[in-house]
């Protein structure tokens, strides 16, 4: 693998003029309009970016298929070694270990920017590690992002859920990979509570981990109340709300197979005697429940990312305001509503005001007790702040 780090085999890009501050503001993301020429071969897969005397400015994996030329990991004086990856690699997955407890066997170890390894991300689930690589000059080193997660965690398997559109783009492989004994599939433990998670056929990496926070909260809030899980994917947010003691849940989703696993996720937590499964689309769902009068004393709204590209933002918008405005009718008196986006294009800011509008037009009066975005395994580079997707709020209806 050393051999991709050797000068002659990297890609040499400069920086066109007038664009220092690209490198300055140390953004991992090198985008194609910033890169004047090329040279060095054409499968590379780390680039360095220099100025216009031919000084480095950043090092990183290059991808010639992608509008992101380079994810610079190094600027300035600092190498770009084998070496440099593999430390960082095992620093962040001893800082993100820390975090388990006996309660708790599931958590993301490398968040990618957020833990200044663009591209790479590698979650913990009991005795599995899935692994998602989203370029190629990571697939280049894969070798040793195994050995070092072998070496660091010693799981029964090493999943690589290959199924990413960056790996498309880059003209990667998306098969998925299995190292190791057995099916991906386990069951996780998260503040004591037990999910059955399948990476080869979850969303995401499997589980939304990064509700853990979140989920801990809507316990907190569920005692004695009706609870609705909009959007429940495999029953998460319900299984903590029926642990808080809820009076009754009802989980909403599109996908049979989400159900399917809430139900046996509720079995396996002892709570599906006040549970119920709904395979309903929810926009037409809480208009159904709102005709029928049916109120709730926590309401939990956690959509997939309507927007996954900028354009698709105004869109997304009216989509969140819908089902949005549509929950709040569905408030008991003093009922509390958690409520997220996760699409990395609409910001925190768009987002209040989407809520403002289904306020307004939901004629109820709102106020937001608490922000709400990812769990400490989920860093953001303060360089990167595209990373920071996960935007919610804990809101309260006033009568
Ligand atoms: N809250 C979950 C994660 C939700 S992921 C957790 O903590 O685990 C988003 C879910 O929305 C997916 O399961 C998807 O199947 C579902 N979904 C997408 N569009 C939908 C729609 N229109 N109606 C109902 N469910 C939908």
């Amino acid at each position: 693998m050393d051999e991709i780090f050797l000068s002659g085999n990297r890609k040499r890009l400069s920086l066109k003029r007038g664009k220092d501050r690209v490198v300055a503001n140390r953004h991992p993301w090198i985008f194609a309009g910033a890169i004047g020429e090329e040279s060095g071969p054409p499968d590379a897969a780390i680039g360095d970016l220099v100025d216009a005397n031919g000084k480095r400015l950043a090092s990183g994996f290059y991808s010639p298929h992608s509008e992101i030329r380079l994810r610079a990991l190094t600027f300035g004086d600092e190498e770009m070694t084998p070496e440099l990856i593999v430390s960082r690699l095992a620093a962040s997955i001893t800082r993100h270990r820390s975090l388990l407890t006996d309660a708790t066997n599931a958590a993301r170890l490398v968040n990618a920017e957020g833990d200044e390894l663009s591209g790479l991300v590698i979650d913990l689930y009991n005795d599995v590690v899935v692994v998602e690589v989203s370029n190629a000059g990571l697939e280049r080193i894969k070798a040793a992002i195994i050995d070092t997660v072998r070496r660091e965690l010693r799981p029964r398997l090493i999943y690589f859920n290959n199924d990413l559109p960056a790996r498309r783009l880059e003209k990667l492989s998306t098969e998925p990979e299995a190292i190791g004994d057995g099916a991906p599939a386990t069951t996780i433990v998260e503040n004591g509570l037990r999910f059955e998670v399948d990476p080869a056929a979850g969303q995401k990496t499997g589980f939304f981990l990064d509700q853990r926070e979140n989920r801990q909260l809507a316990r907190e809030l569920a005692s004695g109340q009706r609870v609705l899980n909009l959007f429940s994917y495999t029953g998460a947010f319900g299984v903590y709300a029926a642990a808080g003691r809820a009076t009754s849940v009802e989980n909403v989703d599109g996908s049979q197979v989400a159900i399917e696993q809430a139900r046996r996720n509720h079995d396996l937590n002892q709570s599906s005697t006040i549970a119920t499964f709904s395979i309903a689309d929810a926009f037409g769902h809480v208009r159904k429940l709102d005709a029928e009068k049916q109120r709730f004393g926590l309401v939990v709204c956690d959509p997939p990312a309507f927007a996954k590209r900028r354009v698709e933002v105004d869109r997304a918008a009216r989509g969140y305001k819908d089902f949005n405005l549509y929950s709040m009718r569905l408030l008991e008196p003093r009922a509390k509503m958690l409520t997220f986006s996760c699409s990395g294009h609409v910001s925190l800011d768009l987002f209040q005001k989407v809520i403002f509008a289904a306020a307004v037009d939901a004629g109820r009066r709102i106020s937001i007790l608490r922000r709400l975005t990812a769990g400490p395994d989920h860093p953001v580079s303060i360089y990167c702040p595209e990373g920071e997707y996960l935007k919610g709020f804990l809101l309260e209806a006033r009568e």
